[in-house]
């Protein structure tokens, strides 16, 4: 097979997984809020862990791009799940490219066949936005650290059974003070504590993690000492893509949904969609997904080719336009189908309270902003 007919099949695979598997779990989702288990089951049991990871660990060694196209298609059924699903491609850039390879090879093929939900946990109470205010400190002793703190909004934290935590080493230093650790579930002092209980993304745990005087071996440490910022930057780029990839497909999926009921909802004599004050509307939200779609799919282009400087640049770009568009998109889209928007019947209002967290997680529109203006100021316009 061919690269592009390998791409092919594996997306064909994904959106049949959506609509024989993961369209008939929402429901439980979103009446429970527990995380589908059976659903990770069957992810796992057909490869979708496993598709940009190496040959070595287990996986099928495609390009990274695959999974950020598998999670935009997952977004249009559940964003719920394709932030399950998203997280994990996440989480194992870092273990692969920093953990000791006898640590990586007990770790990653678990994760890639989907036996062990892995996470990664910065944020804190105290430490949001500012990653350099955190407060959970790894002291050392003797083989390796103790590690105290308490972290805040770990997706799948409560269901966790690996984590990249990071913390202080050297608590004077601001960022270049934090080291990245793994950390098993199941360690003394190591505890998953309560989900938040947010708007949204239901089925998708957000948990608070406490670490109590937990010992973390030195082989447990990612990359050197005081490297944390770097580590947590090398995910950062396709989690920016994966998230404005996500609010894509809920867009997309929101648009669909309403483009038929006003093809289909009568008032004044004639279709809705045939009233030009909401055609008008109708036709500027496929404009916004379009215009969102190519940019995302630029940046996309400059992750699959490895151009760090332009994929950091377009990953803010694409995260900020695509959020704030589906945010909007999907809110008109419920305004398009009236009551029935409202209706918990309908797609339309899950994934209006989906979309709201894609603006929240891996930079706020506001962070993204920042990091634009001073791209703009330290290597001018974007013109790749
Ligand atoms: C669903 C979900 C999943 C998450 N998953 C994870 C995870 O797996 N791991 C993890 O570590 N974290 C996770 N997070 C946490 C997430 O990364 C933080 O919520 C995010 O970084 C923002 O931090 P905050 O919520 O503390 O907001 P704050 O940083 O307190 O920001 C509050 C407001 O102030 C604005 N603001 C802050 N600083 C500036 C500034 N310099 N200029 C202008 N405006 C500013 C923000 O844009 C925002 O509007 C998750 C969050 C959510 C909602």
């Amino acid at each position: 097979m061919t690269d592009t007919s390998l791409r092919t099949s594996v997306l064909a695979t994904v959106d049949r997984f959506c609509r024989e598997h993961v369209q008939p779990a929402i429901a439980d989702m979103e009446r429970t809020a527990d995380f589908p288990y059976e659903l990770y089951r069957q992810a796992g049991e057909l490869g979708l862990f496993r598709i940009d990871v190496p040959e070595e660990f287990g996986g099928i060694g495609m390009d990274h791009v695959l999974p950020l196209l598998a999670a935009e298609r997952i977004a249009r059924t559940s964003p719920a799940f394709a932030v399950t699903f998203a997280n994990c491609a996440d989480v194992l850039t870092p273990i692969i490219a920093k953990a000791a390879p006898h640590i990586a090879q007990s770790i990653v093929p678990q994760v890639a066949e989907g036996s062990k939900i892995p996470c990664i946990s910065m944020s804190e109470p105290l430490a949001g936005s500012d990653v350099s205010a955190m407060r959970t400190r790894a002291t050392k002793v003797d083989g390796g650290y103790r590690l105290n703190g308490r972290k805040m909004w770990c997706t799948n934290g409560s269901v966790g059974d690996v984590f990249v935590v990071f913390a202080k080493t050297d608590p004077d230093a601001g960022s270049r003070g934090i080291s990245a650790f793994l950390v098993e579930y199941g360690v003394a002092g190591f505890e998953r504590g309560r989900d938040e209980p947010l708007t949204g993304l239901r089925g998708n745990p957000t948990s608070e993690l406490v670490f109590d005087d937990v010992f973390v071996p030195e082989t447990h440490r990612l990359g050197a000492e005081n490297e944390g910022f770097k580590i947590a930057m090398l995910t950062l780029d396709s989690a920016r893509l994966n998230a404005a990839g996500m609010a894509l497909g809920t867009a997309t999926a929101a648009l669909e949904i309403a483009r038929i009921y006003a093809l289909q909802r009568q008032q004044f004599g004639k279709p809705i969609f045939q009233h030009q004050g909401l055609q008008f509307l109708i036709a500027e939200l496929a404009a916004e997904i379009e215009m969102s779609k190519a940019v995302w799919l630029k940046g996309l282009d400059a992750l699959g080719r490895g151009d760090a400087k332009e994929t950091t640049a377009l990953a803010s770009v694409a995260k900020l336009l695509c959020t704030e568009m589906a945010v909007r998109v999907t809110t008109e889209c419920v305004q398009i189908m009236g009551a029935n928007g409202l209706s918990k019947e309908n797609s339309a209002e899950r994934l209006m309270r989906d979309s709201r967290a894609f603006q929240i997680f891996d930079g706020t529109p506001q962070i993204q902003r920042l990091l634009i203006a001073r791209h703009l100021v330290r290597d001018g316009l974007m013109i790749f």
